[in-house]
């Protein structure tokens, strides 16, 4: 299956992914861990994307399409994937559409997390409590301040692409203000599996 999950920073994305990866055997591609390696590893697109990162502005879409096109090539994402922090703006789903067209490939589901926005502060806050008091490194852009940024970004130039998807049909919404595991029930009943 290929399957987006679409939502706000906070929204529950990357958890409910582990989860699917574990059920449907299909990997997780997050570009925002791609792009953390990336700068870590201190690669030319790390040095680029750092400082954008950390402020909470978007990469550019040159940059993200270019490292999707490259990550669905390998092995493991041939028989499905699930998209995590990609598309975030409509000419990187317009690329991403033709790429999947080029190669004869379906989009199965785009998944909308709809979440109230003045909860996902404290969400953040809250991870970055818990990443500390597990001793792993805390994510920069996860603080308040940044996170007004991303969320500016998110509302400007990622919240047209539920319009965008759902004028073709594949939209479908989960309630994600819920409690995780009823997230991953509500997700299960809208794959069907
Ligand atoms: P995330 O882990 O998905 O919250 O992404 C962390 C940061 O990586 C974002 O705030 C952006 O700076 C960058 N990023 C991740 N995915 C994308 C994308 N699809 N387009 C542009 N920037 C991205």
């Amino acid at each position: 299956m290929r399957i987006i999950l679409l939502g706000p920073p906070g929204a529950g994305k990357g958890t409910q992914a582990v989860r699917l990866v574990e059920r449907l055997g299909i990997p997780q591609l997050s570009t925002g861990d791609m792009l953390r390696a990336a700068v870590a590893a201190g690669t030319p697109v790390g040095l680029k994307a750092k400082a954008v990162m950390d402020r909470g502005d978007l990469v550019s879409d040159d940059i993200v399409v270019g490292i999707i096109a490259d990550r669905i090539e390998e092995q493991d994402a041939k028989g499905g994937f699930i998209l995590d922090g990609f598309p975030r703006t409509v000419a990187q789903a317009e690329a991403f559409d033709r790429m999947l067209a080029d190669k004869g490939l379906k989009l199965d589901a785009v998944i909308e997390f709809k979440v109230n926005e003045g909860e996902l502060v404290e969400r953040i806050v809250k991870r970055a409590k818990d990443t500390e008091a597990r001793g792993e490194p805390v994510r920069k852009d996860d603080n308040p301040d940044v996170f007004k940024t991303r969320l500016e970004a998110y509302r400007n130039q990622t919240a047209p692409l539920s319009a965008y998807y759902d004028s073709k049909g594949a939209l479908k919404t989960a309630d994600g203000m819920r409690p995780i595991d009823e997230v991953t029930e509500a997700i299960r009943g809208i794959l069907g599996r």
